[in-house]
């Protein structure tokens, strides 16, 4: 008999939250409060600009203003800090998202720094990376919660199990190592440098791929009934993943698109509605 098998789908995921966003929208709006998310685009690479328009459009949908700042591709470090402190100071906006990657000369980490903690929706600012580490962020980075966020909707146990993440990037394979962590999970956190990576993979009972390599992942990798969570997202619709060959191994996986994706971009609302409310009391 062939075993069932689970596909982790992102957009029923996304649709539940956004159900339930609707509602906090209505109440905010009730008290005059539109939440509003400023989001920054530096250059003009053509992913990221795909990425903040369907930020904005999202937004759109669920009635949620957003701001969108465009900057030219050589700006500097200090005219994008004023940008952002112009979006920190503005009381009708709630969320700041600044796209990842910023051009090279460009101090990414001092952009950052530069969003008020109460406004970092992404959980990109030393602060915000502190807290989640914690375990007490207002705020995780929107993937890395996106990721724990699909693990819970369907009812995958965390604590216990060993957890492998392949990358660990401080926007996603750190943040997400700290949360299945705290979820009281065994963690172990892979990277370029890991030796033997394909058996180790071999141990997890839930694999996190965040790696930027498509297909990176080999069937052959994956524990009989292991979970796999496919963070990566390349060029041609490809995640991070051999989804064919790993789905013969895995009991439950996310695809892609339809996986990590919608629920990351409903993670980043929901964010900027609890900003919204917060600001609101
Ligand atoms: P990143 O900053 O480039 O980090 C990639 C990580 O993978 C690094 O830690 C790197 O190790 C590791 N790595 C690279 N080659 C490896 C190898 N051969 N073996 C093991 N590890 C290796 O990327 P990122 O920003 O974390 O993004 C990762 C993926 O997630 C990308 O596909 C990206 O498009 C996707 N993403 C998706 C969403 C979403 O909403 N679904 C959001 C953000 C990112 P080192 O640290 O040693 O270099």
């Amino acid at each position: 008999m062939k075993a069932e098998k689970l596909i982790l789908d992102g957009n029923r995921v996304a649709a539940n939250m956004k159900e339930k966003l609707a509602g906090q929208i209505n109440r905010l709006s009730e008290k005059g409060i539109v939440p509003c998310l400023a989001t920054i685009l530096v250059g003009d690479d053509p992913s990221s600009a795909t990425y903040v328009r369907m930020k904005g459009n999202a937004c759109k949908r669920l009635g949620i203003h957003s701001v969108r700042v465009d900057l030219p591709s050589n700006t500097t470090t200090y005219e994008l800090i004023a940008a952002i402190n112009k979006l920190n100071d503005d009381p009708n906006i709630h969320g700041i998202l600044l796209q990842h990657p910023v051009p090279h000369p460009i101090d990414e980490r001092a952009a950052f720094e530069a969003i008020r903690i109460d406004k970092d929706v992404d959980g990109v600012t030393t602060q915000g990376f502190a807290q989640n580490a914690f375990g007490f962020a207002d705020y995780p980075s929107c993937t890395p919660a996106a990721i724990i966020g699909i693990l819970e909707y369907y009812n995958i146990p965390i604590e216990g199990k060993h957890a492998v993440v392949i990358g660990r990037s401080p926007i996603l394979g750190k943040p997400v190592s700290a949360m299945l962590l705290n979820k009281n999970a065994t963690v172990t956190t892979c990277h370029s440098k890991t030796a033997n990576l394909d058996n180790i993979v071999r141990l997890g009972d839930i694999v996190v791929a965040a790696v930027g390599k498509p297909k990176f992942v080999q069937g052959d990798w994956i524990k009989p009934g292991a979970i796999v969570v496919d963070a990566g997202y390349n060029k041609g619709n490809f995640g991070d993943v051999d989804y064919d060959a790993c789905l013969k191994n895995a009991y439950a996986i996310t695809p892609v698109p339809a996986g990590v994706g919608p629920v990351t971009i409903a993670t980043l609302l929901k964010h900027t509605v609890e900003a919204a409310e917060k600001f609101g009391y």
